[in-house]
């Protein structure tokens, strides 16, 4: 074949504006079947998964398929074999439910297909990552000199902030730097510590107080000791909500103590950040302002699809000395500092239009719209917190709480009266009157109590109503329910304590009969 003849090969990939519409009307049909039946849909039905998956054909081959079949397949096959994130009885790990408008502007950029990397290919696009930034780092009272960038997600943005400390505070030489994180600290902290070569031997666990707040008592021993020992302190992550609780540190304290000391001051608000709009979220979020750098999660606080992060830096010039690097071959570089070179302050290159995606829904609800939706989860959340207190004295044993929430986590733990047990009722007995104390370990007490709290998130979870995640929290199993999706309302609410209450009454019909 001479190379004339592949002349009229590559025409395969075009699709006219006409054709594009058809498909967009067929997908258009199919979501909005979707969007309408979230509420009616089960909560999690990944349960067959091996059968679906066993008898379904991904592979792909030279030829292509047509458009409808292949979207028939995902709607009616692939999407719904899931955890319903999307839907409002989502309340595990943390939601954030995507809010549609992101998706259209998804649509949009991906249809344009612009380059926001660099500011002089798509100049204004580029500006409006720059103003969604300027808007969140008002909201933390963060200087003119800050700036940040937008994400994939938390994880990348707790990287990006450790490396950038990294190379402001211990150069090239930086074996000896120190980090400090507490026990409930997400584990993409520690990801990140691996990723930016810091040695395992030099991260430090503060422990927490009754609320999960770090003791800063404790923090300041830690760094005095390494400092004595020749190493150099640098980084302190604090939480702004954790994953576990939704608990806060006590952000102003550590502030205060990492300026005295020069230590870089990270607050992981990837959860909690966006409660910011709140007022008992300002309120508990007070002293963050004092921060060299904050993670916020968009795709949770702000309720936008998943792939949204952002990081955000006091002074935006130490974004720049952790990643501009030249080249020849790249365009000029901006030199008016609104002018952002997104490239030069974060690690990516080529990536996503994500500007539009925040910003389009911001413009079309309005920032009250977010703010109003957040107050409603953390009402809902105490309104939880205050009927799982009812129901415990309505019920065989009680509901325990490892914290009141502070945020919109709720974790929470049945204690079934185990006197019931058979067994337990034996080994208290002293029936032979003798002095050897024969009432079950502790321990075993502890982990019985386990697996009856992990066999009641699955019966709730199995009505298919609600979804909720556990974790362990010292040391103990429970349930955790976190209200962050923009669907989830007092029904929803209402219809999961339900689903506790029934379920809670089932198992303890299996308790007093000695059935586990
Ligand atoms: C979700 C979360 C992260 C991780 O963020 P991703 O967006 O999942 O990468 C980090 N820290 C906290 C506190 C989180 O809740």
């Amino acid at each position: 074949m001479s190379y004339t003849d592949s002349f009229s090969l590559g025409r395969q990939l075009e699709v006219s504006g006409e054709e594009l519409q058809e498909w967009l009307a067929t997908t258009s049909d199919l979501l909005k079947q979707h969007v309408d039946s979230l509420a009616e849909q089960p909560s999690w039905n990944t349960e067959n998964v091996d059968s679906i998956l066993s008898g379904m054909d991904l592979s792909v081959s030279s030829h292509g398929k047509s458009f409808q079949a292949v979207v028939n397949q995902l709607f009616e096959e692939i999407i719904p074999c899931s955890f319903n994130t999307a839907g409002p009885g989502y309340l595990a790990y943390v939601p954030g439910g995507g809010v549609v408008h992101s998706a259209i502007a998804d649509l949009i950029s991906n249809v344009t297909n612009r380059y926001v990397g660099v500011w002089a290919a798509a100049p204004i696009l580029a500006t409006i990552e720059s103003t969604v930034i300027r808007w969140f780092c008002n909201l933390f009272d963060y200087p003119d000199s800050s700036g940040g960038f937008l994400t994939s997600g938390g994880s990348l943005a707790n990287w990006t902030a450790l490396v950038t400390a990294r190379v402001k505070l211990l150069g090239e030489d930086f074996l000896d730097g120190v980090i400090y994180a507490t026990d409930q600290t997400h584990h993409c902290v520690f990801k990140a510590a691996r990723l930016s070569g810091i040695p395992k031997r030099n991260l430090r666990l503060i422990s927490t107080d009754r609320h999960f707040r770090m003791r800063t008592e404790e923090l300041a021993e830690a760094v005095g000791k390494d400092r004595e020992s020749g190493l150099r302190p640098f980084f302190v992550a604090a939480n702004g909500g954790s994953t576990n609780t939704g608990s806060v540190d006590p952000l102003r304290e550590i502030g205060g103590f990492c300026r005295a000391e020069k230590i870089w001051m990270h607050v992981d608000a990837a959860y909690g950040g966006f409660f910011i709009l709140t007022e008992s979220g300002r309120q508990l979020l007070d002293g963050i302002e004092m921060s060299d750098s904050i993670a916020l999660d968009p795709h949770k606080g702000l309720f936008l699809p998943y792939g949204t992060g952002s990081l955000l830096v006091r002074q935006q010039n130490d974004l720049k000395d952790a990643h501009q690097i030249d080249a020849d071959y790249m365009p000029a570089r901006q030199v008016q500092p609104d002018r952002m070179d997104f490239n030069e302050i974060s690690p990516e290159l080529s990536r996503d239009n994500r500007g539009l995606r925040v910003w389009l829904p911001l413009q079309l609800c309005g920032t009250a719209a977010f703010q109003a939706n957040l107050e409603e989860k953390l009402a809902l959340t105490a309104w939880m917190h205050g009927q799982l207190e009812i129901l415990s004295s309505q019920i065989d044993g009680e509901i325990e709480f490892p914290a009141v929430p502070q945020l919109s986590i709720l974790a929470f733990r049945w204690r079934p009266n185990l006197a019931f047990e058979p067994g337990y009722a034996r080994s208290t007995e002293n029936t032979r009157g003798d002095d050897v104390d024969r009432s079950p370990k502790k321990n075993q007490v502890e982990s019985d109590v386990d697996a009856w709290n992990q066999q009641l998130l699955e019966r709730i979870n199995s009505k298919k109503r609600v979804y909720l995640s556990s974790t362990r929290i010292r040391n103990q199993f429970v349930l955790r329910i976190c209200v962050l999706s923009f669907r989830t309302h007092i029904g929803e609410m209402a219809e999961c304590l339900e689903m506790i209450r029934q379920s809670i009454n089932e198992l303890a019909l299996q308790v007093e009969n000695g059935i586990q």
